[in-house]
């Protein structure tokens, strides 16, 4: 449309609208029809409303629009922008405006809506967590975060009219919540804005000072640049390179918040001088840190080639320090003017491109990771490889995002297991886990998960939860259920025995008649409760002769039947010969070697080590000392008849792999009143390798479930290992 034609018939408030987009965009013409449309639409929409100050309410409409043209978004974003608040405000439903306009900016405009909704915690703790808030409720479109940070910007330069407390409200869920995130998608223009704005709300007094200091000193700071300039002038008219010399002044938030931080005096804080210099090519950056260099003296240790090695955010430019006149540092940022495009609007710079149709450049790649890791998080939460890639960036310090089968995220520490998230998705499946799928490989329950894994936990009701688990678990979450399910099952055990023992030891004394006069006198032994009493026999705490000794003196058991009695603690006080008997001699510090582990059955053979006791080995193993000097060190052991002692037996498996081969293995061990101690699986293309601990009784109950292993269809091997 002919520019002569429009300003005749539109008003001069949308003539400046397409005048700023058409600066960016040269191709606003043929969209001037819908944004016209659009404009109206809204204009009525929102007729008979006014902000707080009297305004009307398109008024804030159309500037949270302008701010949406100094990020050059696209045309659907401007409209969009226009029609935010038509959800919240007016009766029109998003089906309506799916049809008067689009679906996609119907969805923006709902997207926007629904962040209103969201309840942001403004602990600086819980930051990734309102960025996961943020980013699920836009899932559909990165555009409804930039929409809904200029309604924020605008709404914070708009503040004034706002009653004093929800000045505050909103001040400082804006400097908690909306300045970092826009900070974190790089958006360091508007981040910078909303920052000094909330600083002006709720520390009016300081802001007050600092800008009038600012001010003051803004003088000689620009006759400072002015001379600067002059400085390389000539170097770069000699190099023929054009080049924005600009005086950087940091934000007023900034400033306090280095005063605060660091401690520094204000002179300190304005002596350190900032440029940054602007350029066409990004060899005219490398030009000019030249020039400087020679002019000046560097201070090597700040020099950082962000070109080179660009932020994980997209952020390119060359960072120097350097000795400037008057021996002042300062520090300078050269980068090309596409790069400072980049760098003060983070995500939103990524829409340009999309628009006018140009492939996608390496800069802007950088950017996209946002886009897709939306786009994957909410249509394809099976490529978590990819959404691996995209979220190594260090987006979240401190914490890892991982899901659950059904796409569903769930936030951890760094460097939590497996384990913890089944313990996060819920603590039955946490006691019943057996093993664990990341991205779809089994894995043991140790394992390490990074951001973006997908998580399924393998459950059996035959598990119980291992000490073991203890050492490896991160979350406390995990580490108290874990400790609670053992201080409760271990006091029902301790119970049943102590029940136990005491009954079967009366019984031996002849003194049947008593159990049940003695089982009650548990008050008179000192004990709260029965319960309390026979734990404290299970336990091996108290002994049945000192009850006796105590409640009735006329029975008095030998201390040779005392002794029997200890055998009734195989648990509990475990028996350090451990099932081996050692040239006869019992209670002999025993070790069981790691690489061998020896069970009841095998041919074994003793090691006495320095200081550790007696190592047994399987007689066949390649651990044990060969040389010479320590042969006079092996000595002869025998398992003992009467063992009351269960061991790990470390089967290794190889099968073909398919469907529910993990099933079929836990099942077969179960149905032969089997424990399983651990179970790892890994598959490798067509095979699956696994390693399994089970509990088992000797040699001959592993002989039988590695029998019955072999049976189960796909098993190509099952050994010990
Ligand atoms: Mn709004």
């Amino acid at each position: 449309m002919d520019p002569e034609k429009i300003n005749k018939k539109y008003p001069k408030e949308f003539i400046d609208l397409i005048d700023r987009i058409r600066k960016y965009n040269p191709q606003v013409e043929k969209d001037i029809p819908l944004l016209w449309k659009t404009y109206n639409f809204a204009k009525k929409g929102h007729a008979n409303q006014f902000r707080l100050s009297g305004v009307p309410y398109f008024a804030h409409l159309y500037n949270t629009t302008i701010i949406l043209t100094e990020l050059s978004m696209d045309t659907t974003t401007i409209c969009a922008g226009l029609l935010h608040d038509i959800l919240e405000d007016t009766e029109f439903s998003k089906k309506i405006i799916a049809n008067e306009f689009s679906e996609t900016i119907a969805n923006i405009v709902e997207g926007v809506t629904k962040i209103s909704d969201i309840k942001f915690n403004s602990q600086e703790d819980r930051q990734a967590n309102n960025f996961r808030k943020m980013l699920l409720s836009v899932a559909n479109d990165i555009r409804v975060i930039i929409v809904k940070f200029a309604d924020r910007l605008n709404n914070m330069r708009t503040l004034d009219a706002m009653p004093k407390s929800k000045q505050k409200r909103i001040s400082l869920e804006t400097r908690d919540v909306y300045a970092p995130l826009a900070h974190r998608l790089g958006m360091y223009k508007i981040k910078s804005e909303l920052e000094d704005l909330s600083f002006k709300y709720l520390q009016s007094g300081q802001y007050k000072f600092l800008k009038k200091e600012v001010l003051k000193n803004r003088k000689s700071f620009d006759e400072y640049i002015n001379k600067f300039k002059k400085i390389i002038h000539n170097s770069l008219i000699e190099n023929n390179i054009s080049a924005k010399i600009l005086g950087r002044t940091k934000n007023l938030s900034s400033i306090n918040k280095k005063m605060n931080r660091q401690n520094k005096k204000l002179d300190e804080i304005f002596d350190i001088l900032a440029i940054r210099i602007l350029v066409d090519k990004v060899s005219d950056c490398y030009a000019v840190l030249g020039i400087i260099h020679q002019q000046f003296k560097p201070i090597t240790e700040r020099f950082r080639d962000f070109i080179a090695t660009p932020k994980s955010n997209g952020y390119q430019s060359v960072h120097t320090t350097i000795i400037g006149q008057e021996g002042k540092n300062i520090e300078i940022q050269i980068r090309t003017n596409e790069m400072n495009r980049i760098a003060e609007t983070g995500i939103a710079a990524h829409w340009k491109y999309k628009e006018t149709g140009k492939d996608m450049d390496e800069i802007d790649k950088k950017i996209l990771w946002l886009r897709e890791l939306i786009d994957i998080l909410k249509h394809d939460p099976d490529s978590s490889e990819d959404f691996m890639e995209i979220l190594k960036i260090d987006l979240f310090k401190d914490e890892i995002f991982v899901f659950t089968p059904k796409g569903d995220l769930i936030t951890l520490p760094q460097k939590a297991t497996a384990l913890d998230f089944a313990f996060a998705v819920h603590t039955e499946i946490g006691f019943s886990c057996i093993g664990s799928k990341v991205n779809s490989r089994i894995v043991p329950l140790n394992t390490t998960l990074s951001s973006g894994d997908k998580v399924e936990i393998l459950t059996s009701n035959n598990i119980k939860p291992s000490y073991n688990w203890l050492k490896f678990v991160k979350t406390n979450r995990a580490k108290s259920r874990i400790r609670r399910w053992f201080r409760k099952n271990e006091y029902i055990e301790s119970v049943n025995l102590g029940k136990e023992i005491l009954d079967k030891k009366l019984r031996k004394a002849k003194m049947t008649d008593k159990i049940k006069i003695i089982s009650k006198k548990y008050e008179e032994m000192g004990f709260q409760t029965q319960d309390l009493f026979y734990q404290s026999i299970g336990k091996g705490e108290i002994t049945i002769k000192e009850i006796i000794d105590k409640l009735c003196k006329e029975n008095k058991l030998s201390d040779d039947e005392e002794t029997k009695n200890k055998k009734f603690f195989p648990r509990f006080h475990k028996s350090t010969s451990k099932g081996v008997t050692v040239q006869g001699v019992n209670n002999i510090m025993v070790n069981f070697d790691k690489g061998c582990n020896p069970i009841p059955g095998d041919d074994i053979v003793g090691y006495i080590t320095r200081g550790k006791g007696i190592t047994i080995h399987r007689s066949d193993c390649p651990n044990i000392p060969t040389e010479e000097k320590e042969l006079d060190r092996l000595i002869e052991v025998s398992w003992d008849k009467n063992i009351d002692y269960t061991f790990y037996s470390h089967l290794n498996i190889l099968s073909e792999n398919r469907n529910g081969i993990l099933n079929d293995i836990s099942n077969v061990i179960k149905n032969m009143k089997t424990s399983i101690a651990s179970i790892s699986l890994k598959s490798q293309d067509t095979v699956v390798q696994g390693n399994i601990i089970i509990i088992v009784d000797n040699l001959k109950h592993t002989k039988n479930v590695i029998k019955k292993l072999k049976k189960i269809p796909g098993i190509i091997k099952v050994e010990r290992t």
